[in-house]
């Protein structure tokens, strides 16, 4: 069976005290390890972030990174820069990323080769916007992120690969794709997943759902036979919110 695995991606909100008191209740009420757990705060909370969090199964993760090891790229940080601050993934092709910040599928791919070369798991994000979904291109779309994102990914370092599945139209605006509607994307993806890597690499990655996941809505996805975790924003930036999401995952595996 494939562990659940709740991602929070806190985007460019929090401080440090508000950031490091989130992490410490996390860290403080996620006792064992039935579901994977993990936050990805902004890159200068990061490391603080992390020491919050020491000692605890919570892992610790960046929204983002470039391609490059190092050198002259005024503003960005490296695989490396992440794994030295206490992170163990990274998020990439987030829609905020491709959408607002123009990355393309050719970016992401040279950042997914990166990371994992470097040793850092990570979530790759896919997903069709509104327009998308309405012209009926939503699976050529998450097919395009995935052939592309995954482009020279072998089978073995897919072990260190999750997928989120996350509808743009979905993203922070309180609409949720139904579980019907995620169950049908995460199925297909799955199918390419088969495709590309065969059965075992299928049935092993895990696919997340990402797209206003609130306490209320968490457990009917989570039930979802393929939608293997959530990957959440808004909800992710309060215990309150967040907690509840983790405990729908763990009732499913208790
Ligand atoms: C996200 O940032 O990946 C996300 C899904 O955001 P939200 O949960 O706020 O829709």
């Amino acid at each position: 069976m494939r562990k659940p695995y709740i991602a929070g991606n806190w985007k460019m909100n929090l401080d440090r005290a508000s950031g490091t008191a989130l992490a410490k209740a996390l860290a403080d009420a996620v006792s064992d390890d039935s579901v994977e757990v993990a936050v990805a705060p902004p890159f200068v909370y990061l490391a603080a972030v992390a020491e919050a969090v020491k000692g605890s199964s919570v892992r610790v993760g960046g929204q983002n990174m470039y391609h490059e090891a190092s050198g002259a790229f005024t503003g960005e940080v490296s695989a490396a820069m992440l794994l030295d601050v206490g992170c163990d993934f990274v998020i990439l092709g987030h829609s905020e990323r491709r959408h607002v910040l123009g990355e393309t599928d050719e970016e992401i791919n040279r950042k997914v080769h990166a990371a994992l070369a470097a040793g850092l798991d990570v979530i790759l994000c896919v997903g069709e916007t509104q327009a998308e979904r309405e012209s009926g291109s939503t699976e050529a779309v998450v097919k395009r992120h995935m052939t592309q994102g995954l482009a020279g990914v072998t089978a073995e370092q897919m072990a260190r690969v999750t997928i989120a599945y996350e509808p743009v139209w979905a993203i922070g605006t309180g609409l949720t794709a139904t579980p019907e509607q995620a169950g049908e994307v995460h199925q297909y993806t799955r199918g390419l997943l088969s495709g590309l890597y065969g059965s075992e690499v299928a049935e092993t990655t895990r696919i997340q759902y990402g797209g206003s996941v609130k306490p209320s809505n968490a457990a009917e996805l989570l039930a979802v036979p393929d939608i293997d975790g959530c990957l959440v924003g808004g909800a992710s930036l309060k215990p309150d919110q967040f907690l509840p999401i983790i405990e729908a995952a763990k009732s499913l595996v208790s």
